[in-house]
């Protein structure tokens, strides 16, 4: 719950509560944030971890990937070496059945020789049984009938016999097979060749024989191409191309259904005929070896796919890191901040429930956060005398209408002591900038309140004291002023005493002479009244008072000691409404302002001295003008002169203006100088002074 609060009261002082109290003095200026001393930046295993398993499952599917290929590569050899055993079956099946079938036609053939050894019915024999022959042996093109000179006797069929070898030097195959057959008295194979019409061919030669004589030879044509369409069966030729070469790998003849590439091949001698003829079988890639590498394929497709969609974790993992990082630092700063601030701070919600307190307004009130948090009013550092006026202000503030200038209240700590705060509401507003209850900074001015205090009771005394030594300045003339009606007191009463003694008295006589003795009396009491009140200590009060009667006051006091001085003083005071003003504290600042004036005039010429004092109503405020003709005030002391304790006399104590200033101000009024140059002497200051009319 608190760990809630924190994070909603990060989003919301950032937005409102911040600017609210940036520039108050009492926000701490040392607020030292470190992520690294943060607890939860210190212990962070997982970021250490996070590359380490981040790299696993890569190197898992490298190892997979590794595997999959080697078995697939291991498939793929025993395939491999599957199919050629195949192949090589397969071609040692062809070669011999070529082989039989071969010797089954020599067989016959020599049979036929045999039988044509008899000379009757030779050329009848040789044409029947050839045509059988020819029949049942469609790779035979040919069978001929030579003589012993090779000089052909009949061929069957009995076409043009062209089957001689093209551009022959020399022997042609035929001749050469003719020779060998005669001399080694065998059938015998002549050698490959190609006929005039680019057939390739071989022929066999079998000697007939009469008796011990070379009688003839029978010859058999083999146009290897038909030997092999008429031999090879389809299916073979569907699996694999069939290929009569020669050591110099010469083609003779080929037979297949299908073309492209090969994907091995396996050779055989092929004898007969022999000559170095050769049976060559290539065999064609079968359907599963492209299965195979469509698999391969798509392992290796989805491997990659795999490692894209990795590499896009790990930067999404990366980020949601950085991230963390980020949030982690912005909260040890707000922790950091939070510890830091002497300043008391509380949210409530909208209905007035505590859900934050942040650790100074703990210190300040006493009760620590769980004692506080979710409490609704009355809280209790509510201080019980004031819960009315408490708890007025707490509708008022969620009312939304606490004074922005702040205002200020009574508390109460948990043992019992009272305190003052002062209190700036603000709008809690969300992270989605909703408003959701209201901040409070608490500042405990209970010091300052003290020290305000202080500073007043002193001010008071250094009024007092100022004005005793007003009056101490004003001591002598002050007796002169008593001197005269005591004197005329005593003087009388002589008179009186003189008239009792005469016998003569007559109680008309008396009566004026003790008239008159009251009147001194009375004027003497006066006297001694004015200073009696004016060396009272009083609280200041303000209340209604006719300015008119205090300027009047003040001349009474002055007017003895502004004759000895031979200073004029001329007051035009017309009929002014009252002003709200402790009156005690106006005589001060006009007999002030006054005597300094006749001080500044002690050097004039008698002709010069004069002192004016007016007042008149202007912009709902009195202002009072007191001027003098006397030597002016200095530049260079012009902004000293407010200053306490600023003094050019040499008997002066230089508290006077600064008084002044501070009474005015009480006042809501303003004091300040103006240098007369308008005036008859051309020199003189005017001290000008205002008061309201109207109290707050
Ligand atoms: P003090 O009268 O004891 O010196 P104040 O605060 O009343 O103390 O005055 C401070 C100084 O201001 C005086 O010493 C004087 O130099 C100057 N000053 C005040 N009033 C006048 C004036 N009317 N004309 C010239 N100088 C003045």
């Amino acid at each position: 719950m608190p760990q809630k609060n924190k994070l909603r009261l990060g989003e919301s002082i950032t937005k409102d509560v911040i600017p609210a109290y940036c520039g108050y003095p009492h926000i701490p200026s040392r607020v030292t944030i470190d992520s690294m001393d943060s607890p939860i930046a210190h212990h962070n295993p997982d970021k250490h971890r996070l590359p380490w398993l981040l790299a696993l499952p890569k190197f898992g599917i490298v190892l997979l990937m590794a595997a999959l290929m080697a078995l697939l590569w291991l498939l793929q050899q025993s395939e491999r070496e599957e199919q050629r055993n195949i192949l090589i079956k397969d071609v040692l099946w062809l070669e011999q059945n070529l082989r039989f079938h071969l010797e089954g036609n020599r067989d016959l053939l020599q049979q036929l020789a045999v039988d044509m050894a008899e000379p009757q019915e030779r050329a009848r024999l040789f044409r029947v049984r050839s045509t059988h022959l020819l029949k049942n042996s469609p790779e035979i093109s040919q069978i001929s009938w030579l003589d012993s000179e090779n000089k052909p006797i009949i061929a069957v069929p009995s076409r043009n016999l062209s089957d001689s070898a093209a551009n022959q030097k020399g022997p042609s195959p035929t001749e050469q097979a003719f020779e060998v057959a005669k001399k080694l008295g065998k059938p015998a194979y002549s050698q490959p060749f190609f006929n005039q019409s680019q057939q390739s061919i071989i022929e066999l030669l079998i000697p007939i024989y009469n008796g011990a004589e070379l009688g003839g030879m029978l010859l058999a044509t083999y146009p290897l191409n038909d030997l092999l369409n008429s031999q090879v069966p389809w299916w073979f030729t569907e699996k694999y191309k069939v290929e009569i070469v020669d050591d110099n790998d010469t083609l003779f003849a080929s037979k297949t259904n299908l073309e492209g590439l090969y994907a091995d091949s396996y050779q055989i001698p092929f004898d007969p005929p022999g000559h170095g003829l050769r049976l060559k079988v290539s065999n064609y890639p079968n359907d599963q070896s492209i299965l195979q590498r469509l698999l391969t394929l798509a392992i290796l497709l989805l491997a990659g796919g795999v490692f894209w969609s990795l590499w896009l974790i790990r930067g999404l993992m990366q980020k949601s890191t950085r991230a963390e990082e980020a949030l982690r630092s912005e909260h040890a700063f707000r922790a950091a901040m939070e510890d830091s601030l002497t300043v008391g701070m509380r949210a409530r919600d909208l209905n007035g429930r505590i859900i934050y307190v942040n650790p100074a307004f703990c210190r300040m009130t006493g009760f620590s956060a769980e004692e506080l948090v979710d409490r609704t009013p009355p809280m209790p550092y509510w201080a019980p005398e004031h819960l009315d006026d408490t708890e007025a202000m707490h509708r008022v503030v969620l009312a939304g209408q606490a004074p922005t200038e702040g205002f200020e209240i009574t508390f109460m700590r948990k043992n019992g002591e009272r305190f003052q705060a002062l209190v700036y509401e603000a709008k809690l507003i969300d992270g989605n900038g909703q408003h959701t209850g209201w901040m409070a900074s608490v500042l405990d001015i209970t010091e300052r309140k003290h020290a305000e205090e202080l500073a007043r009771q002193q001010q008071e005394q250094l009024q007092f004291t100022a004005r005793l030594v007003t009056l101490g300045e004003m001591a002598s003339t002050l007796a002169h002023e008593l001197n005269q009606p005591l004197a005329a007191i005593a003087s009388y009463n002589t008179g009186c005493l003189n008239l009792l003694a005469s016998d003569q008295v007559n109680c008309q006589d008396l009566k004026p002479a003790l008239e008159k003795l009251g009147a001194q009396a009375q004027r003497a009491g006066k006297i001694i009244r004015r200073v009696h009140d004016f060396v009272r200590k009083s609280e200041p009060k303000r209340a209604p008072c006719a300015l008119g009667e205090v300027i009047d006051d003040c001349l009474g006091f002055v007017e003895p000691d502004a004759r000895k001085r031979q200073i004029r003083i001329e007051a035009e005071i017309p009929a002014l409404p009252l002003v709200p003003a402790d009156r005690l504290m106006l005589e001060q600042v006009l007999l002030n302002l006054i005597r300094n004036g006749m001080d500044a005039m002690a050097e004039s010429p008698l002709a010069d001295r004069l002192l004016r004092i007016t007042a008149m109503v202007e912009n709902n405020e009195i202002r009072v003008t007191v001027a003098d003709q006397g030597c002016g005030i200095a530049p260079e002391i012009r902004d000293k002169l407010y200053t306490a304790f600023f003094t050019t006399k040499q008997e002066g104590m230089g508290v006077g203006l600064s008084i002044c200033r501070s009474i005015i101000e009480f006042h809501r009024g303003r004091l300040w100088t103006e240098t007369l140059q308008n005036s008859p002497t051309g020199s003189g200051t005017a001290f000008i002074f205002t008061l309201p009319l109207e109290s707050e």
